[in-house]
This record gives C-alpha cells, structure tokens and sequence, in this order.
C-alpha cells in the first residue's frame, strides 16, 4: 500500500516553520510496510486545500491530512475535505459536549468558533485527542471504486503523535497487509561520498531486492540497507548476506551498525579501555567538548580542557611555547600538536586532542585558506596531526574538525 501526506498550515510555507509531521508520519508508516508516494504543503486555503485532498484521494491509498483542525477562521481542513469527498458535516452532540466541560473545568465558557471543531464527516469516526481540543477523524470506505483510507490529524506536534499512535497505529495494523522488512545502518567518518559509494556500489547492485540509500552529512556517511520479503528470516537473511560483503569491503572505516553516533561509540571505547580524555579548542570554541558531553555518563572519561581562542590563552592554559606561535602562527601542524601535549599533561589525561583552525568567513589568507584546520591528538605513543581542507560555511568547517577529532580518537582506540 502506499501513502500520500497532506501538510496543512500557510506557516509551513514560509521560512520560519518547518513541516516535521510528514517526517514522522513517513518514518512510522515505513514500519509498517507502507511506502509515502507523496507530500503536499497547502496553506489555509479551502480550494487548494480541496483540489490537494481530490488529487490524493485518486493516486493514493492512504491519505494523512495534519493541519487546520483547530478553532479558528484559518482551519479549513473539515470544510475542504467535505468539498473534497463530496461529503455533509455534522455536529456530533457529544463532542460538543466534552469540549464544553474541557472549557467549563478550566472555569472558560466556550465560544461559538470553538464549536466547529464537533463538526465531523458524515461516515467518519472521531479520534479522541488526549492532549488538546480538536478530536481527529478516521475515513475508511470506496472513493470512486478504489479502496481508500483518510485521516485528519491536528496540527500540533506532540497531539498528532499522540493520535496518530493511540488510535491510527492499531488501525492501519488490522488493514494493512502485513510487511516483512530488515533494514540495516552503517556509518562512517570522514570518507567522501564518491569513495563509499565507489567502492559498494558493485556489490549492493548485485542486490536488486535490497533498497540501497546513501546520505551524506559534514564527515558522515550513512548507508541504509532496507528489503522487504514474505517472511522476517528471508528479508533478514537477505540483508545480512549483503551487510557482510559490505563490511568486508570498508572494515573498520565503519564505526556504527546499529546507529549508533560516533560520539556514542568513542564513549564506548574509552570506558572499555578505561582512558580518559581532555580537549584544548580554538577555532571550534567548545563544540567538541559539547559533543562529547552530550553522552550521559562522559565525565567518566572527559576530564575537560579549555576553549582557546586567543593567542595568550594557548599558552597559558595549554602549555604551548609563545616562540612557536611567532614562529608558526596560531593556525598551524605545530600549534595544534602542542595544544594537544600541552592540555593532555594539564589535565592529566590519556588522551589530549588540540584543534586550531580557520573557520571563516573571513580570517583566511593564500597560504591559510578559510577551512583550513589542525586536529591534533596526543596520546602515549606520540601525537599524530592530521591538516585539512574543509569546504563549506563556518558551521560546517566547525562540525567537520570535531567530526575528525572525534573520528581520530575512535581510530585510536580500535
Ligand atoms: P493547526 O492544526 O493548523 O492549528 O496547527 C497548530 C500548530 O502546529 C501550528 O503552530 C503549526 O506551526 C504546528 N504545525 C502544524 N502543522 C505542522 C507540521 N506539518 N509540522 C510541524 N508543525 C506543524
Ligand atoms: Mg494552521
């Protein structure tokens, strides 16, 4: 079966919010074996809203409508679905009446435009909503020849959630055929998009009954393995046999299979050697230590460290020699190591990463380009110093160097 979603709201046309109920909605029907065909934005416009809800109702079989179920002149989703369907609206006295106390306990008297939200299709069920006032409404039934499933969820996020699991989940389970899927995720650090995808494609293109997807974020790559069958172990057995040829293929560039981040895993890692770390951050300013605190239980192997943004500040809480910074500047193979020997003795850690950078968008210079930054990571054994060139904006230089840092870290440990 397949589904289209219907995102109501003019907000949601505008650059301030964004339409994250499709997100969910299309995360939780994927589990349960329905594919989402189609999205739609409309505004609170009761045509267009209407011409969206006719031109669904005839591609596709299921139909989630979020938005426009509240109180006021701007929420048409009832009215245009009834245009739509060539439906009546009836008020249903009980919901009527449940509003009215929901507003007598509060010591409120309802006013008149509160009451539409009773108005229910003719041949819907209501769907109570635990968390606010406008219940939503479930549609089953044959539009023009073809079987049809609608629902009309509100708006607010946690009350779409909150319905759409209490009463549309058990539904859809009773009426959509049952979906044996597997699914699997790899992760890995600091490898370009062309590289994984060079080097797996050959052999997921072999396996045309597994759904293949590659996305790319700032030193992050994730692939998503996904095959539906008619039983679990033979979509199961299918997955597997391809995840192994693909882990053979990038070994240890893979540092998450079951989602993990690689925040979490470096957690793992460091407690399960029992070492602990410290941080000396300049052009990332705290990012990375933020990162890694992230993760509950991290002061059991985060001692700290310092933000080091200015030149003084290298040397007085990270130990680096001010010759070294006149003689190679701040932003330097040099600097970034002593900043990590330099926080590491401080601190008294096993491991200190030191990181100086430009992060742009100005500050750069021919021979110290805007993206181009140290990661530096002391440890027993030495100091190891990686330079790169990061492309992108500000943020994302500053995510990939911690996403480096974090992925030195991880090596390290391995
Ligand atoms: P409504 O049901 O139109 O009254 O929506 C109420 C609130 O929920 C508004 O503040 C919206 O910004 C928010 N909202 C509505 N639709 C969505 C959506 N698709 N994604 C995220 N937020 C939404
Ligand atoms: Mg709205």
């Amino acid at each position: 079966m397949n589904a289209e979603i219907i995102a109501v709201g003019s907000e949601l046309l505008t650059p301030h919010r964004q339409d994250t109920n499709s997100l969910y909605l299309t995360e939780q029907l994927n589990d349960l074996g329905v594919e989402v065909r189609f999205k739609c934005i409309v505004g609170d416009d009761r045509e267009g809203l209407t011409a969206a809800a006719k031109l669904a109702m005839r591609r596709s079989d299921i139909i989630i409508v979020s938005g426009g179920l509240g109180p006021t002149e701007d929420d048409l989703t009832r009215e245009a679905v009834a245009d739509a369907l060539g439906l009546e609206l009836r008020r249903d006295p009980e919901i009527a009446a449940k509003l009215e106390e929901r507003f007598a306990k509060r010591g409120m008297k309802m006013s008149a435009n509160n009451a539409k939200q009773a108005d229910v299709l003719t041949s819907a069920a209501a769907l109570p909503n635990s968390l606010g006032t406008a219940p939503g409404q479930w549609i089953g039934g044959k539009y023009d020849g073809q079987e049809r499933l609608l629902m009309l969820l509100p708006g607010p996020p946690y009350e779409m959630k909150a319905m759409f699991e209490a009463e549309c989940i058990p539904r859809l389970r009773a009426r959509v055929p049952v979906q044996h899927i597997a699914t699997r995720t790899f992760k890995m650090a600091m490898m370009p998009e062309s590289q994984v995808d060079a080097r797996v494609a050959p052999i997921y293109k072999t396996y045309t009954d597994v759904e293949t997807t590659i996305l790319a974020g700032a030193g992050e790559i994730q692939l998503h393995l996904r095959c539906r069958k008619d039983s679990q172990p033979e979509a199961e057995a299918r997955v597997e046999e391809l995840s192994e040829k693909i882990e053979d293929e990038l070994a240890d560039s893979i540092f998450s299979r079951k989602g993990e981040t690689i925040e979490q895993i470096v957690s793992y890692l460091l407690q399960m050697r029992s070492m602990t770390l410290a941080v000396a951050e300049s052009c990332t300013g705290g990012l990375l230590a933020e990162r890694i605190t992230s993760i509950g239980g991290s002061s059991r192997y985060f001692l700290g460290g310092a933000v080091v943004y200015s030149n003084e500040l290298k040397t007085q809480f990270a130990n680096v020699p001010k010759a070294l910074i006149d003689q190679h500047g701040a932003v330097s193979r040099e600097v970034a190591s002593a900043m990590a020997e330099g926080i590491r003795k401080r601190c008294v850690s096993s491991y200190g990463v030191g990181i100086t950078g430009v992060a742009g968008p100005g500050g750069g210079s021919e021979q110290k380009p805007v993206g181009l930054v140290y990661i530096a990571l002391a440890g027993e054994e030495g100091t190891q110093v990686v330079e790169r060139n990061f492309p992108g904006d500000r943020k994302r230089i500053r995510q990939f160097a911690t996403q480096q840092a974090l992925e030195m870290i991880r090596r390290a440990l391995l």
